[in-house]
């Protein structure tokens, strides 16, 4: 057996070592004799060798080592080191598909997380040009202004992901729109109807709306979040429709904001392909400080969005 890559051996001092810093999965190995702490400490030099047998025990039982020819870790993406830790099995994303509308500096992050972290194929909608509000952080540079963003995302996907395709006749897996202002109701109910996952990240003044992820006929959907929020304002339904229907031209986007929404917007689709979604969970992200405020959200109960999934099978027609 060998360590999981990327875990720490730490001395603690009497005989006892700790091996990772995660509260999730660290654990104390204690009693040992001098030679054995040295042997684990060597493991942080040598991260493949084998864990001495009498020792590899406790730390097999906590999920911390890999059998000698398990390759975890070796390839891309970076974080494939992670996953013996939080999978039970490897997420396989290079068959999924993911589309992503609005290609702001939110949007091109949300492509290039998703990029780097495997996914096969990503389909890029942005016919708007690259402005000087869009160059920073996000990837878009001074020699893009003018070109479509579209374009120049794939460039920058290709850049970060060579083997990733931008271009495919199969539905997506999750689609990912980002707006301003606000999600327009309409293509709230249409995309509810299409069947497909997807995630709205809203962009307003000075702070981000992602989520929650929306998996038609489980958890509430975008109609339920407008139906929440006419409860508690009854002009809702109003403002919403000035806002989608005389969208202004976009705020530049702060990198910084930018990046958080883009980051949490990315974790949600991967939450999906990985096989856990978490639904009805969104974020608000604010400037300046872009620590995220959690809220979470119920099927309303005048939606009906649920409806043909909340009968129980046994009750349901032969
Ligand atoms: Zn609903």
């Amino acid at each position: 057996m060998r360590l999981v890559p990327g875990l720490r051996v730490l001395p603690r001092g009497d005989g006892e070592v700790q091996v990772g810093t995660d509260p999730r999965w660290a654990v104390r190995v204690d009693g040992l004799a001098p030679a054995e702490v040295e042997a684990l400490l060597a493991l942080n030099e040598h991260p493949l060798a084998p864990v001495p047998e009498a020792l590899a025990g406790p730390l097999t039982d906590a999920g911390l080592t890999l059998a000698a020819g398990d390759t975890a870790g070796a390839a891309p993406p970076a974080e494939a080191a992670t996953w013996p830790l939080l999978h039970a099995a490897p997420p396989a994303r290079g068959a999924a598909v993911v589309a992503v509308m609005g290609l702001g500096p939110t949007g091109l992050t949300v492509v290039l997380a998703l990029a780097a972290a495997g996914v096969g194929t990503l389909l890029l909608d942005d016919e708007r040009l690259v402005t000087a509000a869009d160059v920073g952080a996000g990837g878009y540079r001074w020699t893009d202004v003018g070109s479509p963003r579209e374009a120049v995302a794939g460039r920058c996907v290709r850049d970060v992901a060579p083997t990733c395709l931008t271009d495919t006749a199969e539905e997506p897996d999750v689609l990912v729109v980002v707006d301003q202002g606000a999600t327009d109701p309409g293509q709230a109910l249409t995309l509810l109807g299409s069947g497909v996952p997807h995630l709205p990240v809203v962009l307003r003044e000075a702070d981000a709306l992602v989520g929650p992820l929306v998996v038609p006929g489980s958890g509430p959907c975008l109609h339920c979040l407008d139906l929440h929020r006419a409860d508690v304002d009854p002009a809702w339904p109003r403002v919403a429709l000035a806002l989608t229907t005389h969208r202004t031209a976009p705020a530049g986007e702060a990198a910084h904001l930018a990046a958080v929404a883009g980051g949490l917007a990315a974790a949600a689709v991967l939450t999906l392909l990985d096989g856990a979604p978490a639904t009805g969970v969104s974020y608000e992200v604010p400037l300046p400080d872009v620590v995220p405020r959690t809220r979470r959200w119920a099927v309303h109960p005048h939606c009906g969005c649920t409806a043909l999934v909340a009968v129980p099978a046994a009750a349901g027609p032969s």
